[in-house]
């Protein structure tokens, strides 16, 4: 298929330059559900060279913490520079609105700025008449990056600025569907980024699977499906590489009786259709107390009616298309299942009548656990309200996924709210705002199968490293 005209392909980058590549594939605007644009296919074989290149570049990025946090600020500085020309390539191949796809890069300029200026000082446990014994945190070395199509920029950087800061160097293959804005991630920050310290490779699968397989990276840093990152861990576990492994979600949102409905009802909605719910942690299952679910679900049905669904670059749009096709079906199939099992369509449940994939945002009634769009990720635009009677069930119900990314408690009693918190087996519970807690500062990662370590924070630096340990008789003292 051509290229679209106008569509400007960068290359892999690989230390510091392009990598040329004999094979494309192709990449669909989701927005018209046809190939806008063929990326580069870098082979299994040019992998050794790529990470090669790391390895290589390894050797001195280690060496000045000073050196790389100057870096890492004058990668923020091009990324908030740079942020609304690289928002159409994004839109394109991903399909959230223009606005939302150059917050991704400003989102990855300030995690740059955050770990810039983390402190990551040696830990002296002792220093005195009777020896000496510091906590060292070393860079591991190459880190291979892997991320899913939903936030193809904000995750790539979860990952490369804790990385790059801790001294490492690193690889990053973005998702098949959404190749080009990492690609153009690459591109924009050569000269800036010491060659070969941050290298991008783009390829249908098993690229990925080589990306675990190959035996020069020390770790994986993975988002994406629980299914895939099982197969991550395993092919990690053959040389014991290290693995960040940040997975599926199901999240519960729990409504108590004493809420404003009117209040809360658009803080929900965006919480469970924001990105069109393509978001490993959106609201996925409310359970509201049965005094007000009517309400909760007519307000909820009354927003999905007047959202606007369409194009990314259209300025007056909210929510774009799904990302692509496989997704789409699964999203219909899910509502269809639930409908056959009674469930009442409050708005939404059916897809645009136009090319693309578009699917309107969708509010379920008579909803139960046990029907599938409860109990699986079905990480679409669609939302199941279930009444509940006691509390204690509304806990039960949350807590028996098997995934356990992130819940949100919503009371006028926050005190209580946070109580029912804690009872909740997640990795993050927000009160009266699902995903309060997703910030540069906090830890985030998931129990059960959603996942295993935490990104963020310098929790999520920590992970980049291993601890090292000097331990010595007294110092001579000059
Ligand atoms: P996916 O698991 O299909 O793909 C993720 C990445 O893994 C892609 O880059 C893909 O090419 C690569 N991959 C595929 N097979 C591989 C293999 N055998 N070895 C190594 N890599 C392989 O996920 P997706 O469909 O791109 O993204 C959606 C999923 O990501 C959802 O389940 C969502 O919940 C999850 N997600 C989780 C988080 C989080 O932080 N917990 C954030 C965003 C998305």
């Amino acid at each position: 298929m051509p290229v679209a005209p106008g569509t400007r392909v960068p290359a892999p980058t690989v230390g510091g330059a392009d990598l040329p590549t004999r094979s494309r594939f192709d990449v669909v605007n989701p927005a018209t559900g046809r190939v806008f644009a063929q990326a580069p296919s870098v082979s299994p074989d040019q992998l050794d060279e790529v990470f090669e290149s790391a390895r290589h570049a390894f050797g001195t990025w280690r060496l000045d913490d000073a050196h790389r946090r100057e870096v890492l600020r004058s990668a923020a500085d091009v990324l908030d520079a740079r942020a609304d020309d690289l928002a159409p390539v994004l839109t394109a191949e991903q399909g959230k609105p223009l606005r939302e796809a150059a917050a991704e890069f400003r989102t990855a300029a300030a995690w740059l700025r955050y770990y810039a200026e983390i402190e990551v000082a040696r830990e002296v446990v002792k220093d005195d008449h009777t020896g000496f014994e510091e906590i060292v945190r070393r860079p591991l070395g190459v880190v291979s990056a892997i991320t899913p199509w939903n936030f193809p920029i904000t995750l790539a950087m979860w990952k490369i600025a804790p990385a790059l800061r801790a001294g490492n160097t690193i690889v990053v293959k973005p998702s098949p569907y959404t190749p080009l804005a990492t690609l153009a991630l690459g591109e924009v920050l050569r000269g800036v980024v010491p060659d070969g310290v941050l290298n991008v490779v783009t390829g249908p699968d098993p690229l990925g699977a080589t990306m675990v397989s190959h035996p020069i990276p020390r770790k994986v840093s993975f988002t994406g499906s629980t299914a895939v990152g099982r197969k991550v861990a395993m092919g990690a576990a053959s040389d014991l590489k290290r693995v960040t492994l940040e997975l599926g979600g199901n999240d519960p949102a729990i409504v108590l009786g004493d809420v404003d409905v009117a209040e809360i009802a658009p803080r929900l909605f965006w919480g469970a259709f924001g990105n069109n719910g393509q978001i490993c942690l959106a609201v996925k299952r409310v359970y509201a107390h049965e005094s007000i679910q009517p309400r909760l679900v007519e307000a909820l049905a009354e927003i999905a009616r007047n959202v606007r669904v369409g194009d990314g670059t259209d300025p007056d749009v909210r929510l774009g298309p799904v990302n692509n096709r496989p997704q789409f079906d699964r999203v219909r199939d899910l509502v269809t299942d639930a409908v056959g099992h009674g469930a009442r369509v409050a708005a939404g449940g059916s897809a645009l009548d136009r090319d693309g994939y578009f699917y309107r945002p969708t509010i379920l009634d008579r909803v139960s656990d046990g029907v599938r769009v409860v109990d699986e990720e079905q990480f679409g635009p669609v939302l199941p309200v279930i009444a509940f009677t006691d509390e204690a069930d509304a806990v039960t119900s949350a807590n028996r996924s098997e995934y356990g990314l992130t819940a949100s408690v919503w009371s006028a009693d926050v005190d209580h709210a946070a109580a029912l918190a804690e009872q909740l087996d997640t990795g993050q519970v927000a009160i009266n705002q699902h995903g309060r807690g997703v910030q540069v500062h906090l830890p985030f990662g998931g129990r059960k199968w959603s996942g295993i370590g935490v990104e963020n924070g310098p929790w999520g630096l920590h992970g980049f490293t291993d601890l090292h340990v000097i331990a010595g008789p007294p110092r001579s003292v000059a």
